[in-house]
């Protein structure tokens, strides 16, 4: 893929730098940028086994006006290189100026993050969760996006970690919590299916620590009126096993009063399958990493047990990140009742989630 008079270096490290010449076209840096990054993933064979290696690719194109000095165009790349890593690796990123004026500041990040609230930036977004029998949505989990001014819609992976160590993340779950539920009302008000939509907010470990998660709870299912069960909690593993005893107490409270509570991530941490009995989870969310069929094409063997295993226990079960029709097929004849990902659709904002279930638009 860098053939010269392109240039390929090791910059430091793990970072490795090209210099692609003769070529200022955007898309065409973007397509080149990618074939690297997927030729870096595709499997190595070692011996009898295979290794998969991901690359995050930061690029900048070589601009006249702004690249002065002989370093500036890399520099510019290992900004945006900066962004790919944190959007999650295996991803290439194109060099945006607003990425310079915000470089990797934190401080003004977390001072951005205080007042995002305040400034109406905080969204929730919808993904649809289908019932694999008839394809039919059966809820939606939602997710937190931030319209950042100046940097763009920003993942939760770029300010999460942020909100997580300052303390904020309290506040912005909240917000979550209080948005996913009246958009709740409004489907069930609009659509009377049985069971009835549900929606699954994610909890940091922050939140579950601070006792006001019960009160916090409480508040908003007596305000939005929704159907018992249908909102639910999402928590990983992990935060669960980082203090087992306590969590057990507090998540039999968040069940009395009327939510559901659904694993998160399941199979990432290394909880006993015996926890799975002692908390009060009503729904098992098995992570990605376990639906996705590897390199010969097969998928993990437990996922068919964990599957059943769900079923035996009387818990719904979801699989996270169905991209393919395949991928849909299949987990249907594994017996999983419940599917999300890219197969049935990105998340939606509040509106398009609406129109979707047939509810009405919310009143401006
Ligand atoms: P998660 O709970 O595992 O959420 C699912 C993530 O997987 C979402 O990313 C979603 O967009 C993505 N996804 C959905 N379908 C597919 C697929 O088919 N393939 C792949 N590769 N990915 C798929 P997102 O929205 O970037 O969220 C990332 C994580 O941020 C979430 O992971 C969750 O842990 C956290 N998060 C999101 N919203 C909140 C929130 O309100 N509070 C807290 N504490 N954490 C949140
Ligand atoms: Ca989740
Ligand atoms: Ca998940």
């Amino acid at each position: 893929l860098v053939k010269a008079p392109d240039a390929l270096g090791r910059v430091s490290g793990d970072r490795f730098g090209a210099l692609l010449v003769g070529g200022d076209d955007v898309t065409t840096l973007a397509a080149r940028a990618d074939a690297i990054r997927r030729a870096i993933a595709a499997p190595i064979a070692v011996g009898d086994r295979e290794a998969s290696l991901t690359a995050s690719v930061g690029w900048a194109a070589f601009d006249p006006a702004a690249h002065r000095g002989r370093d500036d165009p890399l520099k510019d790349a290992e900004i945006a290189l900066a962004f790919a890593k944190r959007g999650g690796g295996d991803h290439a990123e194109a060099f945006r100026a607003s990425m310079r004026t915000s470089g990797a500041d934190r401080f003004s990040l977390a001072s951005d993050l205080r007042r995002a609230l305040d400034r109406r930036e905080m969204r929730v977004v919808f993904q649809p969760i289908v019932r694999l029998e008839d394809r039919a949505i059966a809820g939606f989990e939602a997710l937190l996006r931030w319209e950042h001014p100046r940097l763009g819609r920003l993942a939760p992976s770029e300010f999460v970690p942020l909100a997580e160590e300052t303390g904020l993340i309290v506040e912005l779950g909240l917000f979550a919590m209080d948005q996913a539920a009246r958009e709740l009302r409004a489907w069930q008000h609009a659509v009377d299916v049985r069971p009835p939509l549900f929606v699954s907010v994610n909890v940091s470990s922050r939140q579950m620590l601070r006792h006001d998660l019960i009160a916090d709870v409480k508040d908003v299912v007596a305000r939005s009126g929704v159907a018992r069960g249908t909102l639910k909690l999402e928590l990983t593993e992990s935060l669960v096993m980082e203090n087992p005893e306590f969590a057990a107490q507090v998540l039999a409270r968040v069940r009395e009063l009327g939510a559901g509570l659904a694993l998160d991530d399941f199979g990432t941490g290394h909880s006993s399958l015996a926890y799975l009995q002692r908390f009060p989870f009503d729904t098992v969310k098995i992570d990605r990493s376990l639906v996705k069929p590897d390199a010969r094409g097969a998928r993990p063997v437990i996922l068919r047990s964990i599957v059943a295993m769900c079923r035996d226990l009387k818990m719904a079960v979801v699989a996270e990140g169905a991209e393919s029709a395949s991928d849909a097929v299949e987990l249907a004849q594994l017996g999983c009742e419940f599917a999300q990902g890219f197969a049935f659709g990105q998340p939606l904002s509040a509106a398009d989630a609406r129109k979707l279930v047939g509810a009405k638009p919310a009143a401006a």
